[in-house]
């Protein structure tokens, strides 16, 4: 690191302040500064990591090997000791297994123990094996030795893929197997690689896990549910709505929530920090639906076009994301008489003038309606896509 002609230290406060917690716009924990979590990253000796695939696509692991500060190199040489690691370690077959047993027992009750896929459990084993034994005898054997798991992705925290419909192998999480052990979930498919660095930065630190919620996911990455952050949220609160891909409303970047979008449905991170650190690159960013990955009752179980129920939208907040559009002239009778008519705030009368410009300016505009903050959308089968 000296060699590169900067400081270890001055590397993490980097790291830890620019791409793990100030997307976030906290500290990694309630009681620290990124800035005091680097410090103590100074301090400790690398927690050594042992990290296993089970039912799984790689995809998390190719989550981290997008991240560039710290890049996954720079994580394995200076905050962490990757001892295990199928997907990116060199040896195979028996070696591979010596790899693990001398891990295992070197490091026993010291060890973070990553899990990346689901565990099938039907007919003990029948599906997945790993060096002869059964998915769950090696997950019970190294997980037992453990001082603490995280499941990482959709899979490792609930089933994720393998167990949607039919669930041909009895797929579950981590904590389903092992509900007593010390486990932190980071549900996505993919998941945020940032998440899974804070979680990683803060345990490297002071030996401890962030708040997690009810379902073990870190607070500061899941305690607020995309359809607030959403760039898209000013359409949604002014009745635009995309009816179909490629229409002018999906051209034009408009809300997908009757195209089954689950973002008012789902807890997650992916609008404020996005993927392979490049701006709008993540689902929605892109024009697709949020599918819901991070919510155990929703990803995988309820179909991609159904449209969720609006459970936590109690009113429209009290200031918009900008909307991209070429209808950017703002006509002032319009802008007053929206002002007349909704009466709220001077974000949302904003937001809705525009609206009005371009219904005025072209009456053809799919959905160019009243803006009604208050009665949200009803949607139409007719209009919906068929699977
Ligand atoms: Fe964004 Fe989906 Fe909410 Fe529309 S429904 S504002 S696309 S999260």
């Amino acid at each position: 690191m000296l060699q590169c002609g900067i400081s270890r230290r001055s590397f993490l406060v980097f790291c830890t302040s620019l791409m793990v917690a100030a997307p976030y716009g906290l500290a990694i924990t309630d009681k620290k500064t990124p800035e005091e979590v680097a410090a103590g990253l100074d301090k400790v000796l690398r927690p050594p990591i042992i990290w296993l695939h089970f039912q799984d696509c790689t995809g998390c692991t190719e989550s981290m090997l997008q991240t560039s500060a710290p890049g996954f190199a720079d994580l394995i040489l200076n905050v962490i000791s990757l001892e295990y690691h199928e997907t990116l370690m060199a040896g195979s077959g028996l070696q591979a297994r010596q790899a693990l047993d001398e891990a295992v027992k070197r490091y026993a009750g010291k060890f973070i123990l990553v899990v990346e896929g689901s565990i099938p459990t039907k007919d003990h084993g029948i599906y997945m094996k790993i060096a002869g034994r059964p998915a769950m005898d090696v997950l019970a054997d190294v997980g037992g030795k453990a001082a603490a798991i995280i499941a990482i992705g959709s899979c490792a925290s609930w089933g994720g893929i393998p167990s949607a419909d039919p669930d041909p192998t009895g797929a579950v999480g981590v904590a389903d197997l092992m509900p007593d052990k010390s486990i932190i979930n980071i549900p996505g498919c993919p998941p945020n690689p940032y998440t899974m660095l804070g979680v990683v930065l803060q345990y490297a630190a002071d030996g401890t896990f962030p708040e997690t919620d009810e379902q073990r996911r870190p607070k500061f990455a899941f305690d607020r549910d995309i359809h607030e952050h959403c760039p898209k949220r000013a359409h949604f609160d002014a009745g635009n709505f995309v009816k179909q891909y490629g229409d002018e409303g999906h051209r034009e970047g408009w809300c997908l929530y009757e195209m089954g979008c689950k973002g008012p449905d789902t807890h997650a991170g992916c609008s404020t920090r996005h993927f392979n650190e490049i701006p709008d690159v993540w689902p929605i960013g892109i024009g697709a639906p949020c599918i819901g990955c991070t919510e155990k009752a929703v990803a995988f179980k309820v179909p991609m076009f159904q449209v969720v129920q609006l459970h936590t939208i109690a009113a429209p907040p009290t200031a918009f994301a900008p909307i991209s559009t070429t209808y950017s002239t703002i006509s002032p009778l319009a802008t007053g008489l929206v002002g007349i008519a909704v009466g709220a705030a001077a974000g949302a009368g904003y937001i809705a003038s525009r609206k009005f410009s371009r219904a005025e300016d072209d009456e053809s505009v799919p959905g160019s309606v009243v803006p009604d903050n208050k009665s949200k959308p009803e949607s139409s089968d007719s209009d919906r896509p068929q699977l």
